[in-house]
């Protein structure tokens, strides 16, 4: 069996373009701004059709993608307002633009979750036991309203063990970069997760927030990985909206399940 650790396998022909892992039968990909059409500041590979980029850019970028293994076509895209609703995805759901909602879980192999993201967390679950899981949007907004705990507790809900969730906080904006306001310390210190989450220089470290709250929720510490990756600190990788001052394009998470 594959597990979290395969995480970070390059795919396609240039190993900039994107990433993918296993979490069991569930199958993970993260797409980065390499090999696309768009011109600056959605240079070059911008997935979303909701940042004023060219409509038959994006078209082609998802093609692209979808070329070299990220399952584009066919995907329900979430439509993301930095909330903590859970939305469940059944055997009818339409492809194409999904339910209003950060998190998007389902129960059917062969569907396909797809959400963008530019500094905001992706965070992957999965059942080992059972064919259960899907894909959550947390930016700071989405981690104080407790999008991970949702997530998690929806899970759960279907009746697997919280032993047999693994869990994965992928690329994102990291402690390095992440300077934030007084009233995002505030509302994180809210948590009550401990000390060590905001530095001396107001950097937040939401990664390790969220790491706790999957944790509090009933994920086991060593079924979480953090990938570590900075979309801040990897222009020639990555979007992000905190280095491009708010005008830039989308890195695209997916999640998808084999049939057993
Ligand atoms: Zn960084």
């Amino acid at each position: 069996m594959t597990s979290a650790r395969d995480w970070g396998r390059p795919w396609g022909p240039d190993p900039a373009g994107g990433w993918s892992g296993w979490l069991g039968r569930a199958h993970l990909w993260f797409t980065g701004r390499v090999g696309g059409v768009s011109a600056p500041p959605f240079a070059t590979l911008n997935l979303s059709r909701h940042v004023r980029d060219l409509p038959a850019a994006v078209a082609e970028n998802r093609r692209r993608a979808a070329s070299r293994g990220a399952p584009t076509a066919d995907a329900v895209w979430g439509r993301l307002i930095h909330g903590a609703n859970v939305a469940w995805l059944g055997p009818d759901a339409a492809t194409g633009p999904g339910p209003v909602a950060d998190g998007l879980l389902t129960a059917e192999p062969g569907l396909t979750i797809a959400m963008t993201f530019a500094d905001c967390v992706p965070i992957w679950l999965a059942s080992r036991v059972a064919p259960v899981g899907g894909l959550l949007h947390a930016g700071w907004r989405g981690t104080v309203r407790g999008m991970a705990r949702a997530g998690v507790e929806a899970v759960l809900a279907r009746g697997v063990p919280p032993e047999s969730v693994d869990a994965v906080i992928g690329p994102s904006i990291g402690p390095c970069c992440y300077e934030v306001g007084p009233e995002v310390v505030d509302a994180v210190a809210s948590l009550d997760l401990g000390p060590g989450l905001v530095d001396a220089r107001r950097h937040l470290d939401l990664w390790e927030t969220n790491r706790r709250l999957l944790h509090r929720a009933g994920v086991p510490e060593e079924r979480i990985l953090v990938t570590g990756l900075c979309t801040a600190c990897h222009p020639e990788w990555f979007f992000s909206h905190r280095r491009e001052g708010g005008r830039t394009g989308r890195n695209g998470g997916f999640f998808r399940m084999d049939p057993a």
